[in-house]
């Protein structure tokens, strides 16, 4: 039986919708990663009543409770007092705690006033969760078999303290064995076609490998997890399921284990000798920005242009004028002048563009929004392909580059 877990996120902005939760979302994956059951998931505001009936509650169910947020030095900040008059003690000093603040203000070269000295004051009976990326540490607390830790809403310090001390406390008491992951990293199909490809291959998995489906932007990674007691013959048994399901899905597959689409992109530039440029239109520089994420893409990324308007589309990228007067900037010829001229104009391997509408405004009946337009060319062959995408701008944005990076990818990797 699995260990159960439950997650209180405490804030009055995520229910008033200023914050979006993504602390539990997160939380959630690492748990699951270790095999610990998460069984609810509560966000409750900055009351006091409010917070002790969801410890009271979740104390009932779980034998983990993960709390977030709520533990700044202010006057709004409740979880510390209210976890101490739930457990019944009074509050300390923890002089470890204190220990650690005074060492990182020092550091720092801070002041160290009273409030922050007030962050080290801890419910008697617990022990401090340290801090490394700010100054309030972590509580933890435990009784009658139920653990209760409570974390800073931040979520990069919530998630260092995860990382480096509490996911590891609870591995090693939870966790029987051992436990092996990997990442099959696919782009340019959807989940669904995906699982049909592989329906025969996930039904005959062995009973310690997991498969879990986990869809990102344009992308889906296959986790394979499986669990056992020996390490070696983990790795092994995944690495054979692998090479069986490849075959089924090779044309999809970026790579596996710990790699961006972009890094993946940057890795072929890089073994092939070739160098790229892009011609962005609804993106903005969004794919550009992707590409240059990856340290060392100098080797092989050239630049851009972002020709948002049309007047720029003709000036810097000679597109044709009658083209766009006719067919309009968000159109099959269009983008296969742009990517065909970026390439000459920053003599490179390959030219990628992309014109599409991203809303929400300007969609029409035949080219609604999300609409895109992304092209590819590399000297030897240019190709088009139109999607509709979705309604939200931002989105319209995001997958048009993860778009065009796979098809990048695919072209690179000789598949498409
Ligand atoms: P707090 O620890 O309650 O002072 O929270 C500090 C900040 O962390 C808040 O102002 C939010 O911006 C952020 N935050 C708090 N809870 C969450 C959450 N569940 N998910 C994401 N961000 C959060
Ligand atoms: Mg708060």
């Amino acid at each position: 039986m699995s260990a159960t877990a439950e997650i209180i996120t405490i804030g009055d902005e995520i229910l008033y919708g200023q914050t979006l939760d993504t602390n539990s979302h997160w939380i959630s994956g690492e748990l699951d990663q270790i095999d610990i059951k998460v069984i609810r998931k509560t966000t409750v505001p900055d009351l006091e009543d409010q917070i002790l009936s969801a410890f009271e509650e979740a104390e009932k169910r779980a034998d983990i409770i993960l709390i977030t947020g709520g533990l700044g030095p202010t006057n709004d900040d409740l979880t510390k007092p209210t976890l101490a008059k739930y457990f019944s003690v009074e509050l300390e000093m923890n002089q470890a705690a204190l220990a650690e603040i005074t060492e990182r203000y020092e550091r720092a070269g801070w002041e160290l006033n009273e409030l922050n000295r007030g962050q080290a004051i801890q419910p008697i009976g617990s022990t401090k969760i340290t801090n490394d990326l700010g100054t309030a540490p972590g509580i933890w607390l435990e009784r009658n078999n139920t653990i209760f830790i409570s974390m800073p809403g931040v979520p990069f310090e919530m998630k260092g303290m995860m990382e480096k001390e509490i996911l590891p406390k609870l591995k090693s008491r939870f966790v029987k064995g051992k436990i092996y992951h990997k990442i099959i990293r696919t782009g340019g199909i959807p989940e669904s076609k995906l699982a049909e490809k592989l329906q025969d291959w996930e039904g005959n998995l062995p009973s310690h490998i997991k498969l879990a489906y986990l869809p990102t932007l344009a992308q889906v990674k296959l986790r394979l997890t499986a669990t056992g007691s020996d390490m070696v013959q983990l790795e092994n048994d995944v690495e054979e399921q692998i090479s069986l399901c490849m075959p089924l899905i090779e044309k999809y597959v970026y790579a596996t284990g710990n790699i961006e689409l972009e890094e993946r992109v940057g890795q072929l530039l890089r073994e092939q000798n070739k160098t790229i440029a892009c011609a962005e239109s609804c993106t903005g520089g969004y794919l550009s920005h992707l590409i240059t994420s990856v340290p060392g893409s100098s080797d092989y990324f050239q630049g851009s242009y972002v020709a948002y308007s049309y007047d720029i589309k003709e000036k810097a990228l000679q597109v044709d004028h009658e083209i766009l007067e006719t067919l309009g900037a968000v159109s099959e010829e269009v983008v296969i002048q742009m990517a065909e001229n970026i390439r000459k104009v920053f003599d490179t391997t390959i030219g990628v563009s992309l014109s599409g509408i991203a809303g929400p405004g300007g969609g029409t009946e035949d080219k609604p929004v999300g609409t895109v337009w992304i092209a590819y060319s590399d000297g030897e062959k240019t190709e088009a392909k139109k999607f509709v995408f979705a309604k939200d701008r931002k989105l319209n944005i995001q997958l048009s580059a993860m778009v065009a990076l796979n098809m990048v990818r695919s072209n690179l990797m000789r598949i498409s």
